[in-house]
């Protein structure tokens, strides 16, 4: 059988994906692209009005391109509107989240075991070099423009010991870099029989055998701790990028958006890793016009963002999520003050970025070589250039010698981990 998988959002629909595809390869299926599979998964995520719209243009072009396809839709917008998907041309299946687990089953089918090393991945499969393994999922968190509680559950934490035998699994498949995901990674361990900690396994993690490095996906600000950030430091084997989503830089916005944390909290916490990592990647989500957003909130979060040591900057325009505590605000902002306020924050953002880019070149970074080799993401998360000749996950050493405007460097060593 020949499938295609189609992912949208964060990354923890695509670990699910990453399950999925090695269902399906576990069965001996062959992947082929939409046009041409006999079955489709989209995988959706609702978090934005556009994020939707996207699922349904691709699920209209499947059953357009490929009538004979069957389509399986899956993910969140499918657990939020499972009625209006159901509906659609080619769907001949709709799988809430909760359903995932046992749709994972199905696609492996009856009997279809793993593959030598325990894995029927590889690095490169799904286009990836790095895997990514969610270790937590659900959210207790109330934040107002936010739907992912109502489709993602309670918060729900993978054991320890499963996290480690995972961990195993990927080294002797040759996975060398493992992103840890979560919806709220930092809840990690609460929910547990025995009550634990990110810390905790971040630090189990930190003594597992092979050679295995890990890269935190994303942490809400209020639960980055100084440890976490001390192992980061010590340990070589978590790489120095921190994604701490701001989401705004005026506390009166902040309160609204029911974030638990302060701008003083959030300054504090990225002027301390920088002072601690000084080449550390750190990144943050920025959402304008959060109804009731007046021109002074936005021209206080530009200033914050300004003068924050940021390295790069996501900016999302506000979308009204049905059911969340924000749709039901009447003070929306005008959709052409949103388009000015992102486009003033995207330019920050891009001064940040490349602040951030100037002050790595003669610098050494470890890294990993990506898709055909000519491409390395360092440990500070950045992509630089370099001259062909190594395939793709192989460990480098890399002299940034350049920013035009994209990284160019030198390879300094191959193999052992830096
Ligand atoms: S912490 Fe807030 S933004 Fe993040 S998933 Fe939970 S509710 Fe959504």
């Amino acid at each position: 059988m020949k499938y295609a998988i189609r992912t949208f959002g964060c990354r923890v629909n695509q670990a699910d994906s990453f399950d999925m595809e090695e269902g399906l390869r576990a069965r001996g299926s062959e992947a082929a692209s939409p046009d041409e599979a006999d079955l489709v998964v989209v995988n959706t995520c609702t978090v934005t009005g556009a994020a939707d719209q996207g699922a349904r243009n691709l699920i209209r072009r499947v059953a357009r391109r490929n009538p004979a396809a069957r389509i399986i839709v899956t993910g969140c917008y499918a657990t939020r509107e499972p009625e209006a998907l159901a509906s659609m041309p080619g769907v001949v299946r709709l799988v809430p989240n909760s359903g995932k687990a046992q749709l994972v089953k199905d696609l492996r089918g009856h009997g279809a075991g793993d593959g030598p090393c325990g894995s029927r991945l590889e690095p490169g499969v799904m286009g990836r070099t790095a895997y990514p393994l969610r270790v937590q999922s659900g959210c207790e968190e109330r934040c107002a423009f936010c739907v992912i509680p109502s489709t993602r559950g309670a918060s729900r934490s993978r054991p320890a010991a499963e996290v480690l035998a995972e961990v195993g699994r990927l080294a002797s498949a040759g996975y060398k870099e493992v992103w840890l995901v979560g919806v709220h990674l930092g809840s990690y361990g609460r929910d547990l029989e025995s009550p634990s900690s990110l810390i905790d396994l971040l630090r189990a993690l930190e003594r597992a055998g092979g050679d295995v490095s890990f890269r935190i996906s994303s942490l809400e600000p209020m639960d980055c701790s100084p440890e976490a950030v001390d192992l980061v430091a010590q340990s070589g084997r978590f790489a120095p990028h921190f994604h701490l989503p701001l989401q705004h830089g005026s506390d009166r916005m902040l309160g609204a958006m029911r974030r638990p944390y302060s701008v003083d909290f959030y300054r504090r916490l990225v002027e301390g890793i920088r002072g601690r990592i000084p080449h550390a990647s750190i990144g943050t989500d920025v959402i304008v016009g959060f109804p009731g957003e007046s021109e002074t909130d936005a021209q206080v979060c530009e200033r914050l963002v300004g003068s924050l040591p940021l390295s790069y900057l996501h900016v999302f325009p506000y979308s009204d999520r049905p059911g969340t505590a924000a749709s039901a605000m009447t003070a929306k902002v005008a959709p052409a003050r949103v388009k000015d306020r992102a486009a003033r924050l995207r330019d920050l953002g891009m001064q940040l970025s490349s602040r951030f880019l100037r002050a790595q070149i003669g610098t050494t970074r470890p890294g990993l070589t990506l898709d055909d080799g000519t491409t390395v993401l360092t440990d500070n998360f950045l992509k630089v250039e370099v001259p062909p000749g190594l395939p793709r996950n192989v460990r480098v050493s890399v002299l940034i010698e350049a920013a035009s405007p994209a990284l160019v460097g030198r390879l300094i060593g191959a193999g052992k981990r830096g």
